[in-house]
């Protein structure tokens, strides 16, 4: 349903959260999930935020879900 990514720092590249080999999860200190993934490119171990998770911002039509949707005026 909601589709998560995440942005390598190895490659610099998104890979949808599917993709990518899962290590680990956790919250940094302001809620924001931070995923522990093997990237598919490098095969290095990498962490990166997870994009595309909605759970903060109801109302929101399927199409606003992709991280570079937001507005950069803040
Ligand atoms: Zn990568």
């Amino acid at each position: 349903m909601n589709n998560m990514i995440v942005v390598c720092s190895e490659c610099s590249e998104e890979h949808d959260t599917s993709e990518v080999k899962f290590l680990n999860i956790e919250e940094d200190m302001e809620g924001r999930d931070i995923m522990y993934f093997t990237c598919p490119v490098t095969n290095l171990d990498t962490k990166s935020l997870v994009y595309g998770n909605t759970e903060d911002s109801d109302g929101q039509p399927d199409e606003a879900q992709e991280w570079h949707d937001f507005d950069p005026d803040c």
